[in-house]
């Protein structure tokens, strides 16, 4: 039988005001990197307050460009949270560097800080901090558990989360974020390096462009036509289009108003779900500003009524959609036989992966959409 409704797991709200920003880079022929991802960038750092932002073409890409600036490469260790999308992870194996599992704490989903203090060693040159599901990680302790260690975002969750009255992307050393259609703002796929450090914003220029030392723009508008790039870093090709910038523009200005909404129906589901003895809710500690790029409970094995997965194809049959948080790499295939984890080795992450459980929570639902997944829930128990 057909359910009554059907509401899928996200929604990436674009429309009209995003549809007219792509006329005038297709009506002028500026495709590539331009004005229009330069106006972006601006806006995004002013947004995010750090001196430097730069358009990648992806949240994946922007890890790499950062990486390979601070020179990552074999024989080096970087810290990774266990419980992420495997990206954040395979960035330092396309450096040659390896990555070092940390074990993450089961009601932020976040980095443990003590298991970080157990994984650094004489060659950990980062760690990379991810803020899952638009939380922020814990930065001040992770930086007391791995003094004088540079720190790395993976902020893609988190376009305007906030920490300690401080912007996510001005956390750390530098910080990556993603405009894939999952998360809170989009241009199709698209990423961002942001950073206050100089030198590096312009490594991460020049990488993202073949290793140019100046810029396509700068060729096209310089008095000196004569001029070819000078190449002296292995770079490679990570640019925005400047029809994906016009996008970023537009969806950039709407983004509080976004978390804004999104905050609202958190509280919602919080008010109506806490009861739920078997459904732990989020975890919102004091002083963050969660950017609610998904909503993600625990469920409780010892307690449900029926497992996650049940209880997931339960909601399945009634049109709600939900998904697993997200995954534990060392589970995953390619991990798993390269370094020979099992998956009790990071139990955090492994209960995570099997536990998690993401309810739908983007700027295309209504009310009536809410109330009906709360209805649902609540007859589950
Ligand atoms: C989505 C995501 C990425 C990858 O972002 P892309 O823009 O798709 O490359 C990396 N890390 C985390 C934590 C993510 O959620």
């Amino acid at each position: 039988m057909k359910p009554p409704r059907t509401i899928q797991i996200s929604l990436p709200a674009t429309g009209e005001e995003e549809w007219q920003a792509v006329r005038e880079p297709l009506m002028t022929g500026w495709l590539t990197q331009g004005p229009k991802v330069a106006a972006f960038e601006k806006a995004f750092a002013e947004r995010h307050q750090v001196k430097h932002a730069l358009a990648a073409t992806s949240c994946t890409t922007a890890l790499h460009l950062i990486l390979a600036a601070m020179d990552i490469g074999p024989g080096d260790e970087v810290i990774v949270p266990a419980f992420t999308w495997v990206a954040t992870a395979n960035v330092v194996l396309y450096c040659g560097a390896t990555p070092v599992l940390a074990d993450v704490d089961r009601s932020s989903f976040n980095l443990d800080p003590q298991d970080v203090a157990r994984k650094v060693g004489p060659r950990t040159k980062a760690i990379i901090a991810v803020h899952l599901f638009g939380l922020c990680a814990d930065i001040d302790a992770i930086r007391a558990a791995a003094p004088g260690i540079p720190i790395v975002e993976d902020a893609a969750c988190a376009a305007g989360s906030g920490y300690r009255g401080k912007p996510a992307g001005a956390l750390g050393t530098a910080a990556a974020f993603s405009f894939h259609p999952r998360k809170s703002i989009t241009t199709g796929e698209g990423g961002m390096v942001t950073t206050d450090d100089g030198a590096l914003a312009e490594r991460c220029n020049q990488l993202r462009n073949h290793g140019a030392s100046i810029s396509e723009e700068q060729r096209h508008h310089g008095p000196r036509p004569y001029l070819l790039p000078e190449f002296n870093l292995l770079g490679f090709n990570y640019r925005m289009t400047d029809l994906q910038g016009a996008v970023g523009l537009v969806q950039l200005k709407r983004l509080d108003e976004f978390i804004d909404e999104r905050q609202r129906w958190a509280d919602f589901y919080r008010a109506e779900l806490s009861a739920i003895p078997w459904l732990r809710m989020p975890s919102t500690p004091a002083g963050s500003r969660h950017g609610w790029q998904s909503f993600v409970c625990y469920v409780d094995p010892d307690r449900a009524p029926m497992p996650r997965n049940a209880l997931m194809e339960k909601l399945q049959e009634r049109g709600i959609s939900t998904r697993p948080g997200t995954h534990a790499v060392h589970m995953l295939g390619y991990y798993r036989d390269r370094f020979g984890y099992s998956p009790d080795d990071l139990p955090g992450a492994r209960d995570c992966d099997r536990h998690s459980m993401s309810i739908p929570l983007h700027n295309r639902m209504s009310e009536a959409d809410y109330g009906y997944i709360v209805d649902a829930l609540k007859e589950m128990a």
